[in-house]
């Protein structure tokens, strides 16, 4: 713990911590230490964790990478970070992120930009770690905690895990509980871990997963032992490579990743299958109505009255709307405007609701694959590496949202997805895979990312 607290501090450049809780770390490192000496060391006991801000922590800066939650600290913590606390788990400090989640780059956070610890051997530029939880994969590769939580609502864990050279799962839907982490669009949102290895993302995952009463869209299914399957022979194992994902204009630097990605899943023995999920294309625009939908409604809450910022007003409606004015950054404040738009009565039908049905074709293209005896499905994770930072001043909304184009066909699905390293592109930057499973089949991701790690 003192050895990351010292890392922290040398790396503060990057950005990565918000807030930085040493005494807690060393309280909780000092209880794990007194924990090991008696032989009570539970799973997780004396590892140093980040977290990102987006969990609730109990007493701790908790804002979501927002000025609108200025000064907010939970009087409650998360079930997630509950459950790694109960692990044993040490607290370094809350972790960087888009705010509210929403962005691709890290750059929407009202605390400035994340700076990748990777660099390009073409130039010396400043890189983007990715996001939304760009805070966690920039930790995680600096080494400035030995594992991070996230969460992934359209691939905030895959993105950064694959722009860092990290490892980063999204589970199934139901697998760990939402409550205590600010909701996002809430039938998309996951937790999850970024790791350095495949072992200790199974690990985590495994300690972060929980039925929870408090979420009724938690699931109560039993947990395994995810890092049992680690190791385990993929003989036999059918791998699924959608048609659709070879996207036009996707460089030639995926394609060969992907191209290769197969080849040592086949030379471990499994069989690669030509599928098609005929939906694929409609994934990113269905995505970009249904997630604003539910943030514009899940954001309604911040109105100056009950959590941090208010800005005083002439009366209580222009409180409201001075509050929000200064409190949500431009891009959270687009997402509101596109979600109430789709949300009013008079375009719900053509927007929304389609989207909602989009969304069941999609899931029925998994299903149908699945079924024909798919066991998992590999695509690449983003359609290029990591770029640069200011991205957000050059780039379009538009261009942005493109980055998710491989991984929220995952999150309207409701299943399980794994960024994994795949090696590094000519100019030295990571490359990542994806891994698409069965619901609640956690297990088969692991085991076959182990093959590509
Ligand atoms: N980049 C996507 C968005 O901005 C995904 C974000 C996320 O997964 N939280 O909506």
């Amino acid at each position: 713990t003192d050895a990351y607290l010292k890392a922290m501090e040398a790396a503060r450049g990057l950005n990565a911590y918000v807030a930085e809780t040493p005494e807690k770390a060393r309280e909780m490192a000092a209880a794990s230490d007194a924990r090991i000496a008696t032989g009570e060391a539970r799973p997780l006991e004396g590892i140093p964790l980040g977290i990102k801000d987006l969990f609730c922590t109990e007493g701790v800066h908790s804002q979501a990478g927002s000025h609108v939650l200025d000064g907010f600290k939970p009087t409650y913590e998360s079930t997630v970070t509950a459950n790694l606390w109960a692990d044993g788990a040490v607290m370094l400090g809350k972790l960087n992120m888009d705010e509210f989640a929403m962005g691709s780059s890290n750059e929407t956070s009202y605390y400035g930009p994340v700076i990748s610890p990777w660099r390009s051997n073409a130039n010396n530029a400043d890189l983007v770690p990715g996001g939304s939880s760009g805070g966690s994969a920039a930790a995680v590769a600096a080494r400035l905690c030995a594992g991070a939580t996230a969460t992934d609502t359209g691939g905030s864990i895959r993105q950064p895990a694959a722009f860092t050279g990290t490892v980063g799962i999204k589970p199934t839907y139901g697998r760990c509980s939402r409550w205590g982490t600010v909701a996002f669009a809430s039938s998309l949102d996951q937790a999850g871990p970024i790791a350095r290895d495949v072992r200790d993302a199974a690990i985590m995952l495994k300690s972060m997963a929980s039925v929870d009463p408090k979420d009724t869209t938690s699931v109560d299914i039993e947990v395994p032992d995810y890092e049992a399957a680690i190791g385990k022979s993929i003989k036999g194992m059918r791998i699924g490579i959608p048609k659709e994902y070879r996207i036009d204009g996707m460089p030639a630097e995926i394609e060969e990743m992907w191209q290769k990605g197969a080849a040592w899943l086949k030379d471990a023995g499994a069989e690669l299958v030509d599928i098609s999920l005929p939906h694929t294309k409609y994934a990113l625009p269905a995505y970009y109505i249904v997630a604003p939908a539910e943030a514009s409604s899940n954001l309604a809450r911040y109105d100056g009255v009950r959590y941090g910022l208010r800005v005083d007003g002439d009366d209580i409606v222009d409180m409201y709307e001075k509050s929000r004015s200064a409190g949500f950054g431009a891009e959270v404040k687009r997402r509101v405007l596109i979600g109430t738009y789709v949300l009013s009565a008079g375009y719900y039908d053509a927007y929304y609701l389609r989207a909602q049905k989009v969304r069941t074709l999609i899931k029925r293209d998994f299903e149908t694959v699945f079924a024909d005896g798919i066991d998992t499905i590999l695509t690449p994770a983003t359609p290029s590496a990591a770029f640069g930072v200011a991205a957000m001043s050059t780039a379009s909304p538009i261009e942005m949202y493109l980055n998710d184009v491989f991984t929220v066909t995952v999150n309207m699905a409701g299943l399980p997805g794994i960024a994994v390293p795949a090696g590094l592109n000519a100019e030295g930057l990571p490359l990542g895979l994806q891994l698409i499973g069965r619901p609640f089949d956690e297990s088969t991701l692991f085991q076959a990312a182990k093959v590509v790690e």
